[in-house]
């Protein structure tokens, strides 16, 4: 996905209007310091490649009132696929990622990628045909997927709890649609949909506990995926055991944040102290109905997962840190927990007005991540400037 080079490039001033930060010639104008020339002949490009529309007069200021611009989101349609480790949901959304149809269906991830994709294809004709759609109008594709994945190939890396799909090219099961196919882990999806379509250039981490623990980087509005896509991948920085005692990670390492506090480690340490639970949902249902145990395995494991973003506040600064995931799902005992580690260790200027909330949507994000990683790549700066060229 290419970032936008140039300030008044025609992908640049459509990402204004779309995020709606601007609404006018104007505004384009104020916002990207271009001149009026330059900004009219690029929106009158944008115009003929269907990609803005004209319509209505807004406020003015003294003087003519200005025609305003609106982003054309019926240009195309994009296919979301939120993978996950038991249940795919599929949906087909227009470019300001609105889902015109969604279905979800079980499967299990470890099935393999033969039988898992053709199930998502056959999924993906399905909301298709239901929004009244065809292959050829979609214009790109977004798959989130519950492991790693070089994001240049599309393709997953040695993930842990994905059998067989080492290596295997997920774009390679899209070709009926002739169109490019992004591929990300879940985490960086998820993030993109916490973002949500407004266009924030906000600088923000995204953190998913469930049975591992993952982080996705969101600097000035856009993922930031690191050298090999790896980047947010804190589940594995090292932290003192409690009592002092090895635990061995998944990972082969010893003491791994997850090791410790992710979904797993709760689980295991629920059971040893007895606890009549079988799964961490109902660990956390636990927590959620007070029980005491319950609320202290979970705010132990927000104070360990919170040293650890204690560091990262210091070294990155964010402005919001949004908790996700099954075990976020357990709420303020959580937070709790983190707030306590974050705020006693975090530097006072990096913490000051430093915001820290559990996900409203954590079900949806993952569909809206995946299609907003499909219109980003759809409208980057190429693509753009290829339409606007016809
Ligand atoms: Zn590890």
């Amino acid at each position: 996905m290419a970032r936008v080079t140039h300030p008044a490039s025609a992908s640049a001033l459509l990402r204004h209007v779309r995020t709606g930060r601007a609404r006018s010639r104007a505004e384009l104008v104020a916002l990207t310091g271009a001149s009026r020339n330059t900004v009219s002949a690029r929106v009158d490009q944008l115009i003929g490649a269907n990609l803005l529309a004209e319509g209505g007069r807004g406020w003015s200021t003294g003087g003519r009132p200005p025609t305003l611009l609106r982003f054309n989101s019926g240009a195309g349609c994009v296919l979301a696929v939120d993978l996950g480790v038991t249940s795919v949901d599929v949906a087909v959304t227009d470019l300001s990622a609105q889902v015109l149809a969604t279905v979800g269906h079980p499967i299990d991830i470890a099935d393999g990628p033969g039988p898992v994709l053709a199930e998502v294809d056959r999924l993906a004709q399905k909301v298709l045909a239901e929004a009244g759609l065809t292959p050829a109008d979609v214009c790109a594709v977004g798959v989130g997927v519950p492991g790693p994945v070089e994001f240049s190939t599309g393709r997953p890396f040695h993930p842990p709890i994905m059998p067989g799909w080492h290596d295997h090219p997920i774009p390679s099961a899209f070709g009926r649609y002739e169109c490019p196919v992004y591929a990300d882990n879940d985490v960086n999806v998820m993030a993109l949909g916490e973002m949500g379509v407004a266009g924030s250039v906000e600088d923000v981490l995204v953190v998913k506990v469930g049975t591992g623990i993952g982080c996705g980087i969101i600097i000035e509005g856009r993922v930031y995926r690191g050298a090999q896509g790896s980047a947010g991948d804190i589940g594995h920085i090292s932290v003192p055991a409690p009592g002092g005692r090895a635990v061995v990670c998944r990972c082969g390492n010893e003491n791994c944040l997850e090791a410790i506090a992710g979904g797993g480690a709760l689980l295991r340490d629920a059971v040893a102290a007895g606890l009549p639970v079988g799964s961490t949902r109902e660990l956390v249902q636990l927590a959620a109905h007070g029980d005491g145990p319950a609320l202290e395995l979970v705010r132990n494991a927000g104070r360990t997962i919170g040293t650890v973003l204690a560091s990262l506040v210091n070294f990155f600064n964010p402005h919001r840190i949004v908790m996700t995931g099954g075990v976020a799902q357990a709420g303020a005992p959580l937070l709790a927990g983190i707030r306590e580690a974050v705020y006693g260790r975090s530097m006072p200027l990096a913490a000051r007005a430093l915001d820290i909330t559990v996900s409203d949507a954590p079900d949806l994000s993952g569909r809206l991540g995946a299609a907003l990683m499909a219109i980003e790549g759809f409208l980057d700066e190429d693509t753009v400037h290829q339409a606007v060229a016809r």
